[in-house]
């Protein structure tokens, strides 16, 4: 390929935006018209998994094409090591001009952070919705205004200043909608005359469920501080008037903030649109997770169960992807490099772990492509005691073992997706799906000596070794 044809790579990720609130994805409690524009104009994918639902790990996955274990972030405590190959260092060698702008979350100072960009201005840790700190290149600086609206100024400003004779990748890392899910004063009073619908599981009692669902301190009812919730509650409410109360609250800023982002988006694409950059442009909207929008009576995310799990990906490349269309061909986010790398002409190393789908992206999966993908998170007990758990999904199953006793019981989950597709019952010990548990069981023993993750092997898993 000349290295002229070489596309640019526009990826932009947000903090906890989950599927279901993009309109593209069938949303039931807003609309996103301007993150619709890449969905209509490019592919959705419909079954795009994060292997390890929390912001620092699945950032590191993303960079390196590594699940955590291999990566060595894990959690959100551990920082990631920067003197490590990863894709944008990969890229700025090819000759790309490489930019991050946003959130960073793995870690700062020497060894932490950015490497393999030539320009990076971040926020610091989780950073701040209102006239949030940067730091430029090592430098810190205050910027007046709103968190969402800076990062895609920096970032336009980049993309003025950059050689338009070499090809970009540039990183917009937004922070919003992370909690504490604080609008902007354009968008404060969207949604204050309307009742948002509660999603289908708002009511969930946590029964037919291992012991993790109930234990997990997520829920909207009792969970959330003023912080969330930026006022008090009217005087005299039921309980249950009072979890309805909260969810409105909530869930009305998180719109909010999202309405943001899709303004900002709208800005991105109409600039591609005036430079006459969007045929060569490869535009990605994501999230480093996805979020529990009430479902479950929980907000948060980290469990394996399907709202969490779930990535919303929309992709635009007018040169190889039919607008309006989409996929269910299971995507895992260690698949992002190899797919940055493939646009760009490069192979995906040996030791990455995920696979370009940029084959799939216009239209044909290869016949070999997995029909499973494995999760794993590890951060038991801890500010919402969510307990350790690792398992497998299928087209039809999920298979959740909760591996620590401590807190909780070492306990199996086994949902029916087809049957049950809000995850509401375990049926892991019901005779008629013996032999599909016991499928499941050797199906995440094959997927553990894959991805040589040979930590905390459940009682009864048959050795690694050759
Ligand atoms: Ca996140």
């Amino acid at each position: 390929m000349a290295k002229s044809d070489r596309p640019n790579i526009l990826y932009i990720m947000s903090d906890d935006h989950a599927a279901h609130a993009i309109s593209a994805y069938g949303s039931r409690i807003n609309e996103t018209p301007n993150i619709d524009r890449i969905a209509n104009e490019g592919m959705r994918l419909d079954n795009c998994f994060c292997t390890n639902s929390i912001c620092t790990p699945s950032r590191a996955t993303i960079l390196t094409g590594l699940y955590s274990h291999k990566n060595d972030v894990r959690t959100l405590s551990e920082k990631f090591d920067s003197s490590r190959e990863h894709v944008a260092k990969m890229l700025q060698r090819a000759g790309y001009q490489t930019a991050i702008i946003g959130k960073w979350h793995l870690g700062h100072g020497e060894g932490h952070d950015p490497t393999g960009f030539d320009y990076w201005s971040v926020v610091p840790g989780q950073g701040l919705y209102h006239s949030p700190v940067f730091i430029e290149m090592g430098r810190r600086k205050t910027i007046p205004g709103y968190a969402t609206d800076i990062i895609t100024d920096l970032s336009l400003e980049w993309l003025k200043q950059r050689d338009p004779d070499r090809p970009f990748f540039l990183m917009v890392h937004h922070k919003a909608p992370h909690r504490p899910w604080q609008p902007d004063a354009k968008h404060a009073h969207l949604y204050e005359d309307v009742e948002i619908p509660e999603p289908p599981t708002f009511y969930d009692d946590y029964s037919n469920r291992a012991a993790a669902a109930a234990a997990a301190e997520m829920r909207i009812d009792r969970d959330m501080t003023f912080t969330d919730l930026k006022e008090d509650p009217p005087e005299g409410l039921t309980p249950l008037e009072r979890k309805r109360w909260n969810y409105q609250r909530y869930i009305k800023d998180y719109l909010r903030c999202v309405a943001s982002i899709d303004d900002n988006v709208g800005r991105i694409l109409d600039y591609l649109d005036a430079e006459g950059l969007t045929e060569n442009t490869v535009v990605i909207y994501t999230s480093d997770q996805g979020f529990f929008l009430g479902d479950h009576g929980w907000y948060d995310k980290r469990f394996f169960y399907e709202e969490s799990l779930r990535m919303p990906f929309l992709i635009r490349y007018p040169k190889e992807i039919a607008p309006g269309t989409s996929s269910d061909a299971i995507i895992i986010n260690p698949d992002f490099a190899p797919l940055f790398l493939d646009y760009a002409g490069l192979p995906a190393p040996d030791w990455m772990q995920g696979r370009s789908f940029r084959s799939i992206l216009q239209g044909s999966a290869p016949d070999d492509w997995r029909e499973s993908m494995y999760y794993r998170y590890y951060m038991h007990g801890g500010e919402h005691n969510v307990y350790a758990h690792y398992g497998v999904r299928t087209r039809r199953f999920k298979l959740i073992y909760y591996y620590k006793d401590d807190p909780g019981p070492r306990e199996w989950e086994l949902f029916d997706l087809e049957k049950d597709p809000y995850e509401m019952r375990n049926v892991v010990n019901e005779p008629e799906y013996a032999e599909v548990v016991e499928q499941l069981k050797a199906e995440l023993h094959r997927l553990r000596v894959l991805y040589e993750d040979d930590e905390d092997p459940w009682e009864g898993e048959p050795a690694f070794t050759e």
